[in-house]
């Protein structure tokens, strides 16, 4: 479609995106951010979207996983807190919401039916516009969230305003229906971020970010080497980071999540080479990606 607007985010579009820390802040001035992940077997999705949340600028983290994963994430995360859920091996509980300034949800989470309740109580919970912005809470959906929401259409209405998904392209079929091409899939992707007022990130070589208003931008950051197990869940953790930050937009937060994301992989690639890459090298170049910025 060539009336499509299309942009690319490349180092001059997010020069200066990254806020300048104040000297008198403290961590409450950076957002609290809540992060629903992990199941048994897959804790370690939550352990990478969690290290990489609290490289990115995060004030505070707090992890509600479920009970099998707090020996873990307490040791891998130190700097994280934790929150149990009842049940061993997946999650089935919302905790309170109160306080949080962003909530991630999605990697590693299996797709049991607890998992599914909660959450649908998240999305009718965040929509409700916050005592001190006036906004719906602002959410990151990834990975087995995706594919909850893709096996129940219906909750798709449920979603707040600028609501950020971040689906590979397998997970944004299951969302919408099969693409006849590349071209096709980028109207896909196009529509559906119109139709449900969210900003959508298809992730792949060239990573595509559409906008509520309907707008396309095209990422030029990252590498192969990123084509590896838990890279996904390193921008979950990056864009949770950017959404709780109270000076981002929804839209600049995550065009520029997007991007350090990018760049910390060939950062990431520079160091180890792109075979050797795996996700945890991406959370450890997330902070020299991030201080190109400062
Ligand atoms: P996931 O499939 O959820 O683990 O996400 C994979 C992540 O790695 C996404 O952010 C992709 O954009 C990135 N990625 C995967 N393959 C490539 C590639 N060939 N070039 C650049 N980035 C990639
Ligand atoms: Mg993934």
């Amino acid at each position: 479609d060539t009336t499509t607007p299309w942009h690319y985010t490349n180092a001059a579009a997010v020069a200066g995106a990254l806020p300048v820390r104040p000297k008198f802040s403290h961590k409450g001035t950076f957002g609290h951010a809540l992060l629903l992940a992990g199941s048994r077997g897959k804790m370690g999705a939550a352990v990478l979207a969690a290290g990489a949340c609290l490289r990115s600028g995060v004030g505070l983290l707090t992890a509600h996983i479920p009970g099998c994963g707090y020996d873990i994430f307490q040791t891998s995360q130190p700097e994280a807190m934790c929150l149990t859920d009842a049940k061993a091996d997946f999650i089935s509980e919302l905790p309170k919401l109160d306080g949080y300034q962003a909530v991630g949800i999605g990697p590693g989470l299996g797709q049991d039916a607890a998992s599914l309740a909660v959450l649908r109580q998240l999305l009718k919970a965040a929509a409700k516009p916050t005592a001190k912005t006036g906004k719906p809470l602002p959410l990151v959906i990834d990975a087995d969230a995706l594919n909850l929401l893709g096996q129940h259409r219906e909750l798709l209405k449920l979603l707040p305003e600028n609501t950020v998904l971040t689906p590979h392209p397998k997970e944004f079929e299951r969302l919408t229906e099969p693409a006849r091409d590349d071209y096709h899939r980028l109207d896909l992707l196009r529509d559906f971020a119109v139709q449900h007022h969210c900003l959508v990130v298809l992730k792949g070589a060239c990573t595509c970010l559409a906008t509520p208003e309907g707008e396309l931008h095209f990422n030029n950051t990252g590498n192969p080497g990123m084509a590896t197990g838990g890279s996904g869940d390193v921008l979950t953790g990056i864009l949770l980071a950017l959404r709780a930050h109270a000076q981002l937009s929804p839209f600049e937060a995550v065009r520029l999540g997007v991007y350090a994301h990018g760049r910390a992989g060939d950062l990431a690639a520079t160091h180890s080479g792109q075979a050797g890459l795996v996700a945890g090298d991406i959370v450890r170049h997330i902070g020299p990606a991030l201080k190109e910025w400062e």
